[in-house]
């Protein structure tokens, strides 16, 4: 990826700039719905409708999704890493909502790109860009996490759908989704890989409930998930019957290198140094203190690594290229990153840190990214399995005893 400026570039950045200044006005960004929750590893998902008229008009202009086909709702535009980076650069600096983050956008999209029918791809796609419908995930169930395949819900085909009837557990973001993707036992005497199939669930349908769970900063940004006799049409399944293993495979792939994504840890670290400006340490500014300056040019130098290792990803993903070893160590790399960052955090502000809500300093954000750090480690596939995935699929060791 060669992210140097050319001489055209200047010439696209005040076409972007022209078209944020025409198009997101001083109330647009004024208009701030906080984010859900408030903590500093959430992405700023804004989905009001003066974030969905932008990013229709964005999208009309090429400036997002470029990856993905206009025909779908995409930009459709030749990869271009100056131009994206250009984009992305003005829409922060506008404060202006870009691409959305999340599993639809970064886990569902590129899962029907790769192997949805045309008409799935037709009729979800645009929602999802646009930020009009929300999806959530579930896969988890109550004894079957790292060991997904041992996964129970099931699913019988009766009068051309599925019904289905099971129970999801930690599914994010479930209480406001519009939709599941869901990986549901349809082959009950398969071999257990074998006997999965890959649903596409509308979370409104008759006998579908949610059941928050509380975690422990107090927030519930996830659910449990009850499915009771719910119907499915066959139209929504993505990939053949018994293949959902191999579709949730790709999905996964994809959401291990969101979750790895570099795009949290610059607003963390920005966080972190504005919590060390105001927080003292030995009678100073902890910003002044060598072990705390220390550690912050650490992790700044981290993230910068990571950064480029997620170009190369992107620049693999763009050239078709498995990215193998690479791709793998994404998750865990990013989500430990984002531990250390919040641990940090919670050492400047020292005994600061057991004070919670408008006790606490910088309101307890230190604290509460604490708590989700241990969370982002966990979701998506813990931290001990990403590192016997890199050691045994990615660098051939042998299996470990336990197993
Ligand atoms: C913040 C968050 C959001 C989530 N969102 C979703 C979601 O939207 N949808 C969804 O479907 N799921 C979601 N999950 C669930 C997540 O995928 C599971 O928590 C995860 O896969 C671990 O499964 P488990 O909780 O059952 O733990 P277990 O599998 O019981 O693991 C417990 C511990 O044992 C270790 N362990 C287990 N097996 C092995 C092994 N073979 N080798 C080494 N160590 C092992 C694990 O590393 C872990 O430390 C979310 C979880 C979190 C924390």
């Amino acid at each position: 990826m060669d992210l140097r400026s050319r001489p055209e570039d200047e010439a696209f950045r005040l076409e972007v700039r022209g078209f944020l200044r025409q198009h997101w006005s001083d109330d647009d960004r004024r208009h701030n719905p906080p984010p859900r929750p408030t903590w500093l590893l959430a992405p700023v998902n804004r989905r009001d409708a003066a974030a969905v008229r932008l990013r229709t008009e964005a999208i009309a202009r090429g400036y997002l999704y470029r990856h993905v086909p206009q025909r779908y709702g995409g930009g459709g535009a030749p990869w271009d890493p100056a131009k994206e980076a250009i984009i992305a650069e003005e829409f922060e600096r506008a404060e202006a909502p870009a691409e959305l983050i999340g599993n639809g956008p970064n886990v569902l999209v590129p899962t029907l790109l790769e192997c949805g029918t045309e008409e799935q791809k037709q009729r979800f796609i645009r929602h999802v860009l646009l930020g009009t419908e929300y999806w959530c995930q579930g896969y988890s169930e109550p004894e079957a996490g790292s060991d997904l395949a041992a996964l129970r819900t099931r699913a019988v085909l009766e009068d051309g759908a599925w019904t289905v009837t099971g129970h999801k557990i930690w599914t994010s973001m479930a209480d406001v989704s519009d939709w599941m993707f869901a990986l549901v036992r349809t082959e009950p005497v398969a071999p257990r890989h074998k006997g999965l199939s890959y649903l596409l669930i509308d979370m409104t349908a008759p006998g579908i409930s949610v059941r928050p769970l509380v975690q422990m900063n107090g927030e519930h940004e996830f659910s449990e998930v009850f499915l009771d006799n719910v119907r499915v049409p066959l139209a929504n399944m993505v990939g053949p019957r018994g293949a959902g293993w191999a579709v949730s495979m790709s999905a996964l792939k994809h959401e291990r290198q969101f979750a790895g994504a570099t795009l949290v840890h610059p607003r963390m670290l920005d966080g972190v140094v504005a919590l060390a400006r105001a927080s003292r340490r030995r009678g100073r500014p902890a910003i002044e203190d060598p072990v705390i300056r220390d550690r912050l040019v650490a992790l700044q130098a981290r993230m910068y690594a990571n950064s480029y290792h997620a170009y190369r990803l992107t620049t693999m993903g763009r050239r078709a290229e498995e990215p193998g070893v690479a791709g793998m160590v994404a998750k865990l790399y990013g989500s430990t990153l984002a531990y250390e960052l919040a641990k940090l955090a919670m050492d400047i502000v020292a005994d600061g840190g057991m004070l919670w809500a408008e006790c606490a300093p910088a309101g307890g954000i230190a604290p509460n990214s604490y708590m989700q750090a241990f969370g982002v480690l966990a979701g998506g596939g813990t931290a001990n399995i990403q590192r016997n995935v890199i050691a045994e699929r990615g660098l051939g060791l042998p299996r470990g005893p336990t197993r």
